[in-house]
């Protein structure tokens, strides 16, 4: 199943489609694995999501700002591989 858009996502609606354990993945990479061009390196002290989309890969998508220098990042987080997360992008996406 694909999209042919990106969707945005609100923060009620990355809580429903997120189980607990890949809403762990989801705050880890945030705090820990976002690349910074301003910082040449991951983020130091983390980053702040400012908006969230599903692409049409049915990964997360997230555009936001480094904590510690102010410039935005962006960082695509895959959760594939899961049934279970796949069943839970279609239910979400029905129109
Ligand atoms: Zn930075």
């Amino acid at each position: 199943m694909k999209h042919l858009m990106k969707i945005q996502l609100n923060e009620f609606q990355l809580e429903r489609l997120l189980s607990d354990e890949e809403k762990r993945t989801y705050r880890f990479i945030m705090e820990t694995n976002v690349f910074c061009t301003s910082c040449e390196d991951t983020c130091p002290e983390g980053a702040d999501a400012e908006s969230v989309w599903l692409n049409r890969f049915n990964d997360i998508h997230t555009e936001g700002r480094c904590r510690f220098c102010g410039k935005r990042v962006a960082r695509i987080i895959e959760f594939g591989g899961h049934d279970s997360y796949y069943s839970r992008v279609e239910e979400f996406s029905k129109p």
